[in-house]
């Protein structure tokens, strides 16, 4: 079989001309802006949310879902959030790997125990889900 390669460069945020620093906002040493779960930035009148954040997915879904809840949040002073466990994401190999949860390495670093093993779909309720297969993007989705 011949050598294979997976290519996985990242993301650095945007935010190094914005001033920032002249609105008393820091960006830690990724470049990113920290926020609170409720979307503030240091200065709590001022709200940031998508890929210049420190926040721990970077998709089109959580950046809309944020920049509304964001909205919410300033106009309302509600303190919502979003839980990014329940988010589902796929990477678009070939074939395709999706997943929603905690990983068992994930859980493992988080509450120091893991209790993962393969069962039938049917008897997975509330629990973690990773897939690699063909099309692993729609079962996502489906489910
Ligand atoms: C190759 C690639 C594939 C992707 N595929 C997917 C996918 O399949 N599904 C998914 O959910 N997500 C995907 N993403 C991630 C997704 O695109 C981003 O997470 C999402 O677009 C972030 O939204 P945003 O509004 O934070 O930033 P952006 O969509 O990047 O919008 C930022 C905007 O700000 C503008 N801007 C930048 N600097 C300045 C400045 N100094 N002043 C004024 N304006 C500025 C930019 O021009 C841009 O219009 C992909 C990303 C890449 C790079």
């Amino acid at each position: 079989m011949p050598a294979r390669s997976c290519w996985q460069p990242g993301k650095t945020p945007n935010t190094t001309d914005l001033g920032l620093e002249h609105v008393g906002i820091n960006v830690d040493q990724k470049y990113a802006i920290p926020v609170s779960p409720a979307l503030q930035t240091m200065q709590p009148h001022v709200y940031a949310v998508g890929d210049v954040t420190n926040l721990p997915k970077r998709l089109e879904t959580t950046a809309g879902k944020e920049r509304t809840l964001a909205v919410e949040n300033a106009l309302t002073g509600s303190a919502k959030s979003i839980d990014y466990d329940a988010v589902p994401s796929t990477v678009f190999t070939d074939p395709q790997l999706a997943g929603v949860g905690l990983t068992e390495a994930e859980q493992m670093q988080r509450l120091g125990i893991s209790a993962c093993r393969t069962i039938s779909f049917e008897g997975v309720p509330r629990m973690g889900v990773h897939i690699l297969a063909l099309h692993a993007a729609s079962w996502s989705l489906k489910r």
